[in-house]
């Protein structure tokens, strides 16, 4: 089982206020604001965390780069995709790659 793994188990375990809090704080250092994809509606909309919220609901339609990887929830979580906002989630994406 791999960080990302754990921290969804572990996540999950915890009850809902704890995973609130945790995904708080996730919400603080997610860079996608900053990144040329992220558009005028997906502030509007307040959309963040990609990573774990799974794609973009109608925001985000094309790609113009993503920085993902340079943000410190990639490592911390050992998060093995990116482009989440377009592709789906971490989750989503791993299960695809399975899968296919
Ligand atoms: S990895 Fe991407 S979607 Fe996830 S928090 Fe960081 S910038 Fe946001
Ligand atoms: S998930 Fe990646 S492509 Fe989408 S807005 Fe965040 S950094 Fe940009």
């Amino acid at each position: 089982m791999d960080t990302f793994e754990q921290w969804l188990n572990m996540s999950w375990e915890k009850n809902a206020k704890e995973r609130k809090l945790i995904n708080h704080e996730k919400r603080q250092t997610c860079i996608c604001p900053a990144c040329p994809s992220f558009n005028r509606y997906a502030r509007e909309h307040d959309e963040l965390l990609y990573c774990i919220a799974g794609k973009s609901m109608l925001c985000i339609s094309e790609d113009k780069g993503c920085t993902c990887r340079n943000c410190p929830v990639t490592q911390e979580l050992g998060l093995l995709y990116h482009d989440f906002c377009l592709k789906g989630g971490e989750a989503a994406q791993r299960y695809e790659h399975e899968v296919h």
